[in-house]
């Protein structure tokens, strides 16, 4: 399998370097050049299967040969053995058509371990075989960044720096990542918003003689590998209520747009999905363009569902460059437009596409405490707030369509704890073996919004390289 960018200017790769690349040097995402297929039939038989085999026969055409079958079935093994729970991604049902999907048994507690925990392996398989070594950047709202550094601690092949906009991630989750005592974890507290830690991370690797003296790698959600691996719970689950006979809706609470994307991807490999449901908290910027066509910055606003605190969603290019029917030329001129003015005006015949699909609704921090409540009062299920702006979601868009609706629980509720007792009134405990977060000593260094003072602090840290 062949990958290009949706700028349509850089080179086409093989899985293995669009693993090792991240962002693609004309500033574009990696995605496959042609959608692998899997039919009713090679669907049907998946039913039944475990968590790691279904990953294995989804990833194995994305992988396509870079990774042999007897490692990538290892790696996978391993990425979900470390689960609490025996079904990885257990499915809890709500209502007769309302079902939890949660994606939170990993070890930071959040979706992102399902991606991450395989990504770090794949890494240290690929550079062990080749000899190298690599710096990894990313950028993180609150759970990327322990995701990954819990995916990446202590592997040899790998330095791994994680830039966190300061004071804005919660106690849990900036402890997560800065009590990792591994000496190749630094962690950065970055005097400003996530998207300026986004900006510092797409600046470095768009600074081709800092990129290339670091070897610098990504893990945020650009990385293709990462958007390859989330596919998979949407296959078991959908397997789980009847599909390939059946069809099924997802609600997603949205902020990097990645995880959604995977639902898009499940869909284009033959999945029977019927809607994809956004779910944005005050940040609205995704769900003002489903309802204007008009996609337009605005400042970032803090809200209980911090990683979805984002103005500008990365992975949605990968769906225009689909919607430009794979356009390069024509995402590259839409997105510089949108960097120059803050804002991209689609045609309604676009907006008409990709409504086919998608649906969205948004969720202020009021609303959502009043969604924990509801959904502890209804079935003593307590929520995290990124569960439930989407469940919110699930019951605003759903009307119309009679299927099961899956609403995707990223989080476990213990990470955003001080909203979930606002809303309940009950303090979710942190599950056993995280009890002492709390008291662990942290290690941090909190630098400006500079990219030079970044770029010198990584390279005083590397000097091994
Ligand atoms: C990252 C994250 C999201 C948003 O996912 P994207 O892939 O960035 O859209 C939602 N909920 C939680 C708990 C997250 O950590």
């Amino acid at each position: 399998m062949r990958y290009v960018s949706t700028r349509g200017a850089a080179p086409i790769l093989k899985f293995e370097d669009v693993v090792l690349t991240g962002l693609a040097r004309d500033g574009g995402l990696y995605v496959p050049e042609v959608w692998p297929e899997f039919s009713a039939e090679q669907l049907r038989a998946m039913q039944g299967f475990s968590y790691s085999e279904i990953a294995f026969q989804i990833m194995k055409p994305f992988v396509d040969g870079a990774i042999d079958d007897i490692a990538l079935k290892s790696i996978i093994d391993h990425a979900y053995g470390g689960f609490s729970h025996p079904e990885v991604a257990p499915l809890k049902q709500l209502e007769k058509d309302l079902f939890l999907l949660e994606l939170f048994h990993g070890p930071t507690l959040a979706f992102k371990d399902f991606a991450l925990q395989v990504l770090g392996r794949i890494f240290n398989h690929i550079l062990a075989r080749r000899g190298e070594r690599v710096t990894i950047v990313g950028a993180t709202s609150g759970d990327t960044g322990s995701a990954a550094i819990e995916a990446c601690r202590g592997r040899e092949a790998i330095e791994i720096f994680i830039l966190h906009p300061k004071g804005r991630v919660s106690d849990i989750q900036r402890r997560q990542m800065t009590t990792v005592i591994e000496s190749n974890v630094h962690n950065i507290a970055v005097e400003g918003t996530f998207d300026d830690c986004q900006d510092l991370v797409k600046d470095m690797f768009n600074d081709f003689e800092f990129r290339a003296e670091q070897k610098l790698s990504a893990v945020n959600s650009i990385n293709w590998a990462r958007i390859m691996a989330q596919i998979v719970y949407y296959v078991s689950s959908a397997l789980r209520l009847g599909a390939p006979d059946q069809s099924v809706a997802y609600a997603v609470p949205t902020g990097n747009f990645g995880d959604i994307f995977a639902g898009y991807v499940a869909s284009k490999i033959g999945l029977p999905i019927e809607r994809l449901i956004i779910g944005t908290n005050t940040n609205d910027i995704l769900t003002r363009f489903l309802e204007t066509g008009e996609m337009e910055k605005s400042n970032v606003v803090p809200t209980i569902s911090p990683a979805m605190d984002i103005q500008v969603s990365s992975n949605f290019e990968r769906l225009l460059f689909d919607i430009y029917g794979r356009n390069g030329h024509a995402v590259s001129e839409a997105m510089t437009v949108f960097r120059e003015n803050g804002k991209m005006i689609t045609t309604p015949e676009i907006l008409a596409g990709i409504h086919e699909l998608f649906a969205a609704a948004r969720l202020g921090d009021e609303g959502t405490r009043r969604q924990i409540k509801a959904t502890y009062e209804a079935s003593s299920i307590i929520v995290d707030p990124h569960t439930a702006v989407g469940l919110h979601a699930a019951k605003m868009c759903t009307d119309d369509i009679f299927v099961p609706v899956v609403a995707l629980s990223t989080a476990h509720p213990a990470k955003f704890p001080v909203a979930v007792e606002e809303a309940i009134g009950v303090y979710p405990k942190l599950p056993t073996g995280l009890n002492d977060l709390l008291h662990r000593y942290e290690r941090f260094d909190t630098l400006p919004n500079k990219l030079g003072v970044i770029q010198s602090f990584i390279r005083d840290r590397t000097t091994d390289l």
